[in-house]
C-alpha cells in the first residue's frame, strides 16, 4: 500500500482494521445503529420513477398535479433540471435555507453518491459534502484511489437544507425525489453508493435497516446499488468506519467486475 493512502487510512481511523484484515481476520457486520430518531414511515420514492407513489403525502388530493410535475422533470436536461431546482418551491424548505445545493461532479461519471441533505456548510457554500462528513468523504474516496468530480458525482436526496439540520420528512422526500431520479437518469452511472438510510429508503422504497441491506448488491432501475453508513454517522460511531471500508471495497469490486 502507498503512503499516501495509508494516511488516508488513518485518517479514517481504518489502518488497524486494514492490517487486521491482511491477517485473514475480517470485519463481520454486527448489530445496527439505533437511530436516534424513529425510522419515517413513508421515505421512498420507489425505483420506478414516473409511476412512482409518492408516499408521505395524500396523491389522491391532486393526482394529476403532481404526476404531471414529476413527468415533466423527468423529461428535463441538464440545464432545464438545475434551473428547476434552483427555483423550486414544492415544499417549504427553500424558504428556510440559503441555497438550493444541487450536486457537484463529473456528469457522465462511473460513481454516483447519494446522501440525506445539505446541511449548514452545504447551505453556505453550495455544494454537498463539504463539511465535516464531507471531509470524512473524501478520504475514503481516496482511499480507493477517487477524488470528487472524477469520476464521481455526489448529490443528496434533498436539495434544500432542512432547518436545524433535522431529518427530512416525507413530503419534503416525495416533492424532490423526481429531481434525484433525472439526476440518475442523465448521469446513468455504473454503481449507485446510496448513503445512510434516507438515500436507501428513498431509491430502494424499504424500510430495512442499512445493517441488514449492507453486504449484497441491490439495483435501482437496473442500476447496482451499494448500501452503507452515512459518513455523519461514521463520525460518531467509529467502530462502523471498518464495516463502510468493506462496503466502498465490495463497491469497488462490483465495478471492477462489470
Ligand atoms: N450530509 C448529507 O447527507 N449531505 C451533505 O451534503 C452533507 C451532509
Amino acid at each position: 500500500m502507498s503512503g499516501k493512502r495509508q494516511r488516508y487510512l488513518e485518517e479514517m481511523g481504518l489502518a488497524p482494521v486494514w492490517r487486521l484484515r491482511a491477517m485473514g481476520a475480517p470485519a463481520q457486520p454486527e448489530g445496527e445503529h439505533a437511530p436516534d430518531t424513529p425510522a419515517p414511515s413513508a421515505m421512498r420514492a420507489s425505483s420506478s420513477a414516473v409511476s412512482a407513489p409518492a408516499h408521505g403525502f395524500d396523491p389522491a388530493a391532486k393526482p394529476d398535479l403532481a404526476d404531471d410535475r414529476a413527468a415533466g422533470i423527468l423529461r428535463m436536461d441538464w440545464t432545464a433540471l438545475k434551473a428547476a431546482v434552483k427555483g423550486c418551491t414544492a415544499c417549504g424548505l427553500r424558504k428556510g435555507c440559503t441555497q438550493t445545493v444541487f450536486g457537484v461532479g463529473d456528469e457522465q461519471a462511473d460513481w454516483l453518491l447519494v446522501g440525506e441533505a445539505p446541511g449548514s456548510e452545504e447551505d453556505a457554500r453550495g455544494e454537498p459534502f463539504v463539511g465535516q462528513a464531507g471531509r470524512l468523504l473524501d478520504n475514503m474516496l481516496a482511499a480507493i484511489g477517487l477524488r470528487r468530480g472524477d469520476n464521481v458525482y455526489i448529490c443528496n436526496v434533498l436539495k434544500c437544507r432542512p432547518p436545524g439540520n433535522r431529518n427530512p420528512e416525507p413530503f419534503e422526500v416525495a416533492q424532490c425525489s423526481p429531481h434525484l431520479a433525472r439526476q440518475l437518469a442523465l448521469i446513468e452511472p455504473k454503481l449507485i453508493l446510496a448513503m445512510g438510510r434516507f438515500a436507501v429508503q428513498t431509491l430502494l422504497g424499504t424500510e430495512a435497516s442499512i445493517a441488514s441491506l449492507r453486504g449484497r448488491l441491490h439495483r435501482y432501475q437496473g442500476v447496482p446499488l451499494v448500501v452503507t453508513y452515512h459518513p455523519a454517522y461514521l463520525l460518531r460511531n467509529l467502530p462502523d468506519k471498518a464495516k463502510a471500508w468493506e462496503d466502498l471495497c465490495f463497491a469497488r469490486r462490483t465495478i471492477a467486475a462489470l
